[in-house]
């Protein structure tokens, strides 16, 4: 069983002709909405990964909440744990132009008042707890502990990397899984000097998994006895958004049925190869199948 803590958005996209300047109106035509936020993404690949997954998060009383929560609920994601709370549903507002690049303003709603209180009790040994960066530090920190200490399994995905001393989480995360440039900025951070190599070797050198990956290149991994380097499977990239979160799902995924952590990375190098293949975010999380035949 995973549990994922963590944020829930709705996207509303627009495609303009250009992205406006401050104080300036841009016009599109029909907006379209998708659901999103790294905690939703990353439940629905670990469930489309084949994990029995649970939903830790809360919603605000808008009409966004439904939309938002949809593609979880029709994956059969365990949504109980899921609260509705005064304010607004996380949401994304994104303009893209011709060229694709974008401009996002973010509300985060809800997101930024979830409690680790209300993992209490939601651990049994050998469980998993996958968290991201998304929702506030504090709340992420205690609810890792509740896992660490639950004999739980915690799998930490540091994007957007948060503000703050970041050594809590590190020292309760059992692998922490980030992509380079998160990998850079962490490394920054904690003072570490050197190349990717470097990052991940001081970072397992503490005791715990660390997992870089890196885009097309595939992954590089370091537990505190073993390194790991994989391309990743070449597929026709369209879309690499949500790459990183099928990834983790699908990492999350494999981990949780005890595959070896080998296997484990094979498999989330797949399914974030495949999420490169449809646009999209949560549209592109690869189901089992798929992911399992291109990680042989
Ligand atoms: P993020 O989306 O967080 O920036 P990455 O870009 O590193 O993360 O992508 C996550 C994983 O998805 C990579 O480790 C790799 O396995 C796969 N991937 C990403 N981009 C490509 C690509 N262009 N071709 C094949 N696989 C890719």
């Amino acid at each position: 069983m995973i549990t994922v803590f963590g944020s829930i958005n709705l996207d509303l996209v627009v495609a303009v002709p250009r992205l406006p300047t401050a104080g300036e109106t841009v016009s599109g035509r029909d907006h379209q909405t998708f659901p999103g936020g790294k905690g939703a993404n990353q439940a629905l690949a670990a469930r489309r990964a084949g994990a029995d997954v649970r939903f830790i998060g809360a919603v605000g009383q808008d009409s966004f909440a439904e939309l938002a929560l949809l593609n979880l609920r029709e994956a059969g994601v365990d949504l109980s744990g899921v609260r509705t709370m005064a304010g607004s549903t996380g949401l994304a507002l994104i303009g893209i132009d011709p060229a694709g690049e974008n401009q996002i303003i973010v509300a985060s709603g809800t997101n930024a008042r979830v409690e680790a209180s209300w993992l209490e009790g939601g651990f049994g040994p050998g469980q998993t707890l996958l968290v991201q960066g998304e929702v506030p530090l504090v709340e992420v920190i205690e609810g890792a502990r509740l896992a660490r200490d639950a004999a739980g399994t915690v799998i930490w995905n540091p994007a957007p990397v948060p503000e703050g001393d970041l050594s809590d989480c590190l020292d309760v995360a059992g692998t922490v899984v980030v992509n380079v440039s998160e990998a850079a900025e962490i490394g920054g951070r904690l003072g570490i000097a050197g190349d990717t190599e470097t990052f991940a070797l001081k970072l397992a050198e503490g005791g715990r998994n660390v997992i870089v990956t890196l885009g097309a290149d595939g992954v590089l991994a370091r537990t505190p006895t073993a390194r790991y380097r994989f391309a990743s499977p070449a597929v026709n990239a369209v879309d690499t958004t949500g790459a990183g979160d099928a990834f983790c799902g699908a990492l999350a995924a494999a981990l949780d049925r005890k595959t070896s952590f080998e296997r484990a990375l094979k498999e989330g190098a797949a399914a974030g190869a495949l999420a490169c293949t449809v646009t999209g975010a949560q549209s592109s999380a690869p189901h089992l199948e798929d992911i399992a035949r291109l990680a042989d």
